[in-house]
């Protein structure tokens, strides 16, 4: 996660993670951690499954899949080649993974839909600059089923909706589109690579190169040059076939139905090959610069191919992905991280030998009744040890001294009033619990 400290300059001694990497930081965990439960308890709710699949997978399983003309595999593969030269790559994307998975491991026998995700990390060999890096984690959840059922893809906005919802990101637009099927999209295809024919000259290199393989990926080219000719390009659902107007027709109908902000993109493609149908982003507003710009905190799409071209039996799916990063830093830029203060838990203070050799079965009696406790065991002095009990907050101050330890007692200090209690250790547990409600 980006650190807003300001880095030391690079000198010879110092190391430095691989640019684009970053360290998160214990300050910066409890968040990450808050977000991902977030998800889990959500996606569990709905009967998602968690499945871990390797980071590593064979490089060709994402040029099969996420296209030879996506950014991802023509620009931002990390890829390795072992001493047998078989290449492979760290996973830019959950989803050709899953699918592999869910045809190697028969996924097709449980009973449909096959409802999956994972959360972990991602490779891509970007250009690092804000809510862009080269690691960076995801949520990301499918559904697999025999029926292309467009509630399905309604499900999986509402579960990527509320996961944002959930975290008090309340401004979300779903930006949403339909690439249509193998039967209508070749003529769409067709109209863009006539419509961008005769404008050829002024494109941008990349799109040049796409224009016959990929013209759907010129909607999506960033450069400014090639800004203009977008507005009048011919859109998508004037070509899609009947089966995926009423498609997409319904799919827009759940969303009324269940009240979530919608705007339809005639642009919006996402530029991986698997695409088919719908296609959507979670969009927000941010004001890094002085200007508010818009910021995608996720998108996904349906993928009614992928399954059957990867050899397994044909199994529509749509699918979902969060980043985690930058939901973080939409959430530290609207102040919505709460302040990381242990609540609750009683501080441990020891004075002299015998104290300190025993405080650590002292811990333990606490942790098996479960009561949180935070202790400075290699600090000596009672001030030092109070100080710190200040400093982390908390409400009660166990003070286990040489008499204490002798007697098998603890004197109980409430840190706010400063009255001191001697009890037994044999009623701690029960005291404390009294005492913090
Ligand atoms: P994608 O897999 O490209 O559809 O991206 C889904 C979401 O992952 C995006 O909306 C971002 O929130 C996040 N994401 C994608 N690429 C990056 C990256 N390089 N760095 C950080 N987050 C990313």
């Amino acid at each position: 996660m980006p650190n807003n400290k300001k880095e030391k300059p690079a000198g010879p001694n110092r190391l430095q993670s691989v640019k684009g990497m970053h360290d998160v930081l214990p300050e910066q965990v409890a968040i990450f951690e808050k977000i991902c439960k977030n998800a889990k308890d959500l996606l569990d709710f709905y009967n998602f499954q968690r499945i871990t699949t390797p980071i590593v997978e064979r490089l060709d399983l994402y040029a099969r899949t996420t296209g030879e003309t996506s950014d991802i595999v023509e620009k931002q593969m990390f890829t390795l080649k072992t001493r047998s030269s078989e290449t492979f790559a760290l996973r830019p994307e959950f989803t050709p993974g899953i699918a592999r998975s869910y045809i190697q491991n028969n996924m097709d026998q449980l009973s449909p839909p096959v409802k999956l995700f994972s959360i972990g990390p991602l490779f891509r060999y970007e250009q690092p600059q804000a809510g862009r890096l080269r690691q960076f984690n995801q949520i990301n959840a499918e559904i697999f089923s025999v029926e292309n059922d467009p509630i399905y893809d309604a499900q999986i906005i509402l579960a990527g909706y509320q996961i944002l919802n959930d975290l008090k990101i309340k401004d979300i637009i779903i930006s949403i589109n339909s690439i249509g099927c193998k039967n209508c999209r070749p003529n769409y295809r067709k109209a863009l690579i006539n419509y961008y024919k005769s404008r050829e000259k002024q494109l941008c290199e990349d799109c040049k190169r796409r224009l016959p393989t990929n013209p759907l990926r010129l909607l999506d080219c960033k450069s400014e040059q090639c800004q203009p000719f977008k507005e009048r390009a011919p859109i998508t659902v004037e070509y899609l076939c009947g089966p995926c107007k009423k498609h997409f027709k319904e799919v827009l109908d759940y969303l009324d139905h269940l009240k979530l902000p919608y705007m339809l993109n005639n642009f919006l493609v996402r530029g991986l090959d698997y695409y088919s149908k719908t296609v959507f982003e979670f969009i927000t507003e941010t004001s890094e610069t002085e200007k508010k710009i818009s910021f995608a905190l996720g998108g996904g799409g349906r993928y009614d191919y992928l399954v059957d071209e990867l050899g397994g039996k044909p199994t529509p799916a749509v699918g979902l992905a969060l980043g985690i990063e930058r939901i973080i830093e939409v959430l530290r830029h609207r102040n919505l991280i709460p302040t990381n203060r242990p609540k609750g838990k009683v501080f441990l203070v020891h004075i002299g030998e015998l104290a300190k050799k025993q405080s650590l079965c002292l811990v333990e009696l606490l942790r098996m009744a479960h009561i949180g406790v935070i202790e400075s065991l290699g600090k000596e002095s009672l001030a030092a040890q109070l100080r710190v009990a200040d400093r982390v907050g908390s409400p009660l101050a166990l003070i286990y001294g040489q008499k204490e330890a002798h007697e098998d007692s603890v004197l109980v200090r409430d840190m706010k009033t400063g009255a001191q209690e001697t009890i037994p250790i044999a009623k701690l547990p029960e005291m404390i619990k009294k005492r913090l409600g």
